[in-house]
């Protein structure tokens, strides 16, 4: 491995909550916020699983969603009985699948225009969410001088961070410097497969860093079947929207059949791509999401700084706890800084706290930067804010 050379930004949920979007954690998600509110059904799924006793604030989506991906898994080898008896749980599947999209979904920066038109080259009337993008103007600009080849690592299914990068992608004081490299965006449907790679990019091609959804997205919709003429793409329906011939990057787009509510043209429903942190996790079918994993643990070996915003590294996440632990280990780690920007609830020292001592658990050599007043605390403690704000005026 190279010299660590760049920075890696890593999100949890608790970055999509610090935004101006109403968004939840994972625990406690399933209660009534902002006028949305679980269905019926959804809500006697949820009685069924966790007992009439516990109370909506202590559920946990990723508990719910780990359930059920095991749970159909499960049903892999099940007898009749057991299929028939089990029946409602995939219906509950696709319930938990509308609430999310209901719940996590967020106005588009693009919504006053056409929605076809939405693509990857139309610049929006307005940014992003302003505290992400503060974050990723500081951290993944290209300037001029220095060639900036840093990451973004998500863990969420929101699209808070995909609006707030794309934004920034078309604003034309970051294209100025870009030159003909693709965006984080581009790179990203280069991985879902739904572009094809720039004719110029070869071997030796460094890349300008990566936009990387570890859980999948609230936006991609695969089918799965192995024998499906679209392949195993992963199409974004926010943004494979670009119609026609594209000359750099060929045809890459939603498929012109494509529509929510109906299956793909082999007959399959499409699929929510999002995974849970489970180890049970199952790549088989989104090879997509095993391809991001691989690069995110590239990204952290290379990485001599990482700003960790709202990741609680829960113990039940061990594939997370792996990454980490693997990414920043060896002998070039020694000197890795670690920004830990988390949201203490109660007064306790900072160091103390727990999200602090997990992270220390993990990377003990690494120095970290506690941070427990939230995103932004942080960046206004870095004079990023400020910075973004004055920029953002020129616009
Ligand atoms: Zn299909």
């Amino acid at each position: 491995m190279d010299a660590r050379d760049r920075t890696v930004i890593l999100l949890g949920a608790g970055a999509s909550s610090a935004s101006a979007h109403c968004l939840p954690v994972m625990k406690g998600f399933f209660q009534e916020a902002c006028g949305i509110k679980p269905t019926p059904e959804l809500k006697t799924g949820l009685e069924w699983l966790y007992g009439r006793e516990t109370q909506p604030e202590d559920m946990n989506l990723e508990e719910v969603i780990a359930f059920l991906d095991m749970s159909e898994q499960h049903r892999e080898g099940a007898t009749f009985k057991e299929l028939d008896a089990t029946d409602h749980l995939v219906r509950l599947r696709r319930e938990l699948d509308r609430f999310l999209r209901r719940r996590l979904t967020v106005e588009s920066p693009w919504h006053s225009l056409d929605p076809h038109s939405v693509g990857y080259g139309q610049t929006p009337r307005k940014f992003g969410d302003s505290l992400h993008s503060a974050l990723f103007d500081a951290h993944l600009r290209r300037d001029n001088d220095t060639f900036r080849i840093n990451t973004l690592v998500t863990l969420n299914y929101d699209l808070v961070a995909d609006y707030a990068l794309r934004c920034l992608e078309t604003w034309r004081s970051w294209r100025r410097s870009g030159g003909v490299l693709p965006s984080r965006m581009e790179l990203q449907a280069i991985l879902r497969g739904t572009r094809r790679s720039p004719e110029h990019w070869d071997a030796n091609t460094t890349p300008p860093g990566w936009y990387l959804k570890l859980h999948g997205s609230l936006d991609w919709v695969s089918c799965l079947n192995p024998a499906c003429p679209h392949g195993r793409r992963c199409f974004s329906v926010e943004f494979d929207r670009q119609p026609g011939h594209d000359d750099w990057y060929g045809v890459g787009v939603l498929p012109a059949d494509y529509n929510q509510s109906l299956p793909c043209v082999c007959g399959h429903a499409y699929r929510l791509v999002i995974v849970p942190p489970t180890y049970a996790k199952r790549y088989e079918g989104m090879p997509m999401i095993e391809r991001e994993w691989r690069l995110a643990v590239q990204q952290l070996q290379g990485a001599k700084r990482v700003i960790v915003v709202g990741v609680s590294f829960a113990p039940s996440d061990v594939r997370l706890a792996w990454l980490v632990r693997y990414g920043l280990l060896g002998a070039s780690a020694d000197g890795i800084q670690i920004d830990l920007v988390y949201r203490c609830q109660d007064n306790a020292d900072p160091m103390e706290h727990d999200v602090y001592a997990r992270a220390r658990a993990l990377v003990p050599h690494a120095t970290i930067r506690p941070f427990p007043n939230g995103l932004r605390a942080y960046l206004e403690s870095e004079g990023l804010l400020e910075q973004w704000n004055k920029r953002s005026a020129d616009a």
